[in-house]
């Protein structure tokens, strides 16, 4: 496809599509601009008026740039975004239309949102769902629509959504992170954002081998497939050169993302052959995922116009690295100011180690949580099998801040090259800039200013992690708070609160090979989690402290912690049982007819050599018809078990704790047997017999 260098157009380009805090300038009277930026920033609610003035803006914005309709997008449980878009015509009484969109229609909709999941909580007899405009996050056009960034919730104000408990949560955490910073003696902030940055992992395949194989149409993995000659093993694709085909991919990918005001930033080859990155400049939480979620559309609409197709699954090929999404987090002042970065001076440190501590205690804390917040049937396949962080929540600090705590704690002088630096002045150290290293194998590591939460999945909303991140820190800094605020020594308890949190929590930091057996050991013997999968992970969601802590938060009440965790079982079982329905599909109309074909071709070949010489022994065909024919009938013999399987999971879905129990422990080992024969199958199978593409097509032929 013909594309043009843009070089010095970026800037022109960049968030034409966005009626952004420039156009809001441009378009919109003073008095409604500052009304607007009032509400962007603080919460305060919009006046009718305003809101009419803001919405017939934004229409003559989106008509001038050709579009025709408007939507409220939102992020139901899903995990994909929604919309239902509207037209702006409005009959006149001569017959003829005008476009109009008032504010009404800005501030509030309602879908018909019968069919999202909604876990019990809204009865589908009682159909109606609001959304609610999210003004912190800018209105763009896509395709000829408007579309609105909107929260989505229930006639009885239940949250249905992911947006609406990532803004409480943001809310929660900026709350308390302003109570300690008033402890600091900081008088001028007046907000705490967390901010985020999401590393996107994704695989290109060709698109006309994508469509001859169902699991990828279905599954969006492969099922099957024999281990090609060559994998990720050299380490030259890492960073390696970028082929034309993908390059102008990115090149148009980066094109397209800007045009929305997402902030692409690095593009590279992954460590699998196929598999590529994309960062884009870290954002607030709320607008990241937002972006994020924008940005797997657009991939996925990009690569269809280029022949390919995106993968996003977790685990798209067995043999290879599986795709992961990076989520690093920050905690960051209206002033601009990082609070995760150690700082110059003794008393920022201070607070760092304050606002680390909380990070920490967090972290132990609610080790479930995290672990949950990255749990679905796709993920499963990749966490813990050494390409990816293991189940086990632990973080990672570097060996200096480690270092400086553990001095702390014992009350001596924390020594670093070069020279002493004295836990001293207000009671604790200085530290030297670029304080960790990496370490690749930690779910959660520090890297310096912020901290990378490293075992959410390539396809998953960031939202969850997000919530989770926000909330147990919230949690942790009003403990502080409620604490420090009472004392009498402010320096001195905090050194003691400090050291207590790191004495009490220090079993939740791990430098070391997270990728080890030996972790695995010493992980049980701390008395770590190791919840191995999505069905071990979920139930805890709702234990006591869990409930208790989104409920002191005003996250989410009781009732919808219950219905979000029975929404990500269903999730997790509807999936499994469409990958057995698949196999099946595959497995009897393709693999079984094709594989006896070519039994029946060796089987011909052996006749028609015997009528010329007698005793020929064919001892090729008949040892390959052997063989074929013994996995051929393995394999057709453990299918009709999956078959019963499948009937069976049937009757009982409706239980939702029950059904997920019973696809991860009775059918997920039947489809892997299943999967063994098969891909032995294809070994040894013509290639002219071969019903789909090779894992050396799919992932060397882009
Ligand atoms: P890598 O982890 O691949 O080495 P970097 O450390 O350069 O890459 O950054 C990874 C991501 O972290 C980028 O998306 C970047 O914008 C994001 N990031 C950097 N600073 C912050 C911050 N303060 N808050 C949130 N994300 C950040
Ligand atoms: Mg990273």
């Amino acid at each position: 496809m013909a594309y043009t260098a843009l070089s010095g157009k970026v800037p022109e380009l960049f968030g034409t599509n966005v009626f952004n805090d420039d156009i809001m300038q441009q378009r919109l009277p003073k008095d409604v601009y500052r009304a607007l930026r009032n509400t962007i920033d603080s919460g305060k609610e919009l006046d009718i008026s305003v809101a009419n003035a803001v919405a017939n803006a934004m229409k003559d914005w989106a008509i001038e740039k050709g579009a025709t309709h408007y939507t409220h997008w939102f992020q139901p449980m899903t995990g994909v975004t929604a919309e239902k878009h509207d037209s702006f015509i409005s009959p006149t009484a001569d017959g003829r239309i005008i476009m109009e969109f008032s504010g009404k229609e800005l501030i509030k909709g309602e879908p018909d949102a019968s069919s999202f999941p909604s876990g019990g909580l809204r009865a589908t007899f009682e159909a109606r769902g609001y959304t609610a405009w999210d003004p912190t996050s800018y209105a763009f056009i896509k395709d000829d629509s408007l579309y609105i960034p909107t929260a989505f919730c229930s006639y009885g104000g239940e949250v249905l959504d992911k947006k609406t408990p990532l803004i409480r949560s943001m809310d929660a955490i900026s709350v308390q992170a302003l109570r300690v910073l008033r402890l600091f003696g900081d008088t001028t902030t007046r907000k705490v954002t967390t901010t985020v940055g999401a590393e996107q992992e994704y695989f290109l395949v060709d698109e006309e081998l994508f469509n001859k194989r169902e699991d990828l149409l279905f599954c969006g993995r492969t099922l099957f497939g024999a281990k090609a000659p060559k994998g990720q093993e050299m380490d030259d694709h890492y960073f390696g050169a970028i082929k034309p085909r993908v390059s102008a991919y990115m090149k148009e990918l980066d094109e397209e993302l800007w045009k929305y005001g997402i902030l692409a930033k690095t593009k590279h080859n992954e460590a699998a052959p196929a598999q590529h990155e994309m960062a884009p400049i870290f954002t607030t939480t709320n607008i990241a995922t937002d972006h994020n979620q924008l940005t797997m559309e657009i991939m996925k609409n990009v690569a269809r116009k280029h022949g390919l197709v995106c993968l996003l699954h977790e685990k798209p090929f067995a043999y290879v690295n599986g795709s992961g999404k990076h989520n690093n987090w920050a905690l960051s002042t209206d002033t601009g100011k990082n609070l995760l970065n150690p700082g110059k001076n003794p008393c920022d440190n201070a607070q760092f180690l304050l606002f680390l501590a909380a990070v920490i205690k967090g972290v132990d804390e609610y080790q479930d949580l995290l672990r949950i917040s990255a749990s679905s049937a796709g993920n499963d396949h990749r966490l813990g099998s050494s390409e990816a962080p293991p189940a086990i929540i632990s973080m990672y600090l570097g060996d200096e801040l480690e270092a400086i705590l553990e001095a702390l704690d014992k009350h001596e002088s924390y020594t670093a090259e070069p020279g002493t630096m004295d836990i001293g002045a207000k009671g604790l150290p200085y530290l030297p800039k670029d304080t960790s290293d990496r370490n690749r194998t930690s779910p959660f590591a520090f890297t310096g200013n912020k901290f990378e939460f490293r075992m959410v999945g390539s396809s998953m909303s960031i939202a969850c992690p997000n919530i989770m991140l926000n909330t147990i820190v919230a949690e942790e800094l009003k403990q502080f708070a409620d604490e420090l605020e009472q004392a009498e020594d402010f320096s001195l308890s905090l050194r003691k609160l400090i050291r207590r949190v790191y004495r009490e929590h220090r079993q939740i930091i791990f430098n070391g090979d997270g990728y080890s057996d030996e972790w695995v050991v010493e992980a049980e013997r701390r008395g770590l989690h190791n919840l191995r999968n999505t069905v071990e992970a979920l139930p805890h969601y709702c234990d006591e402290k869990n409930l208790k802590l989104f409920a002191d938060h005003k996250i989410y009440t009781e009732v919808e912690m219950n219905s979000r965790r029975d929404i990500l079982l269903e999730e997790y079982e509807k999936t499994i049982n469409i990958e057995a329905l698949t196999m099946i599909k595959m497995v009897k109309r393709d693999i079984i007819p094709n594989v006896s074909a070519y039994i029946n071709k060796l089987s011909e070949s052996v006749l028609s050599r015997r009528q010329i010489i007698r005793d020929i022994p064919c001892t090729t065909e008949t040892e390959l018809i052997n063989k074929l024919s013994g996995l051929l009938d393995a394999v057709y013999a453990e299918t009709e078990k999956l078959i019963a399987l499948a009937s069976k999971y049937d009757e009982i879905k409706g239980n939702v704790l029950e059904g997920s129990k019973f696809c991860s422990g009775e059918i997920i080992p039947v489809m892997e047997k299943i999967r063994k024969n098969v891909d032995a199958l294809e070994e040894s199978t013509a290639n002219e017999f071969w019903p789909y593409p090779s894992y050396a097509d799919l992932l060397f032929k882009v």
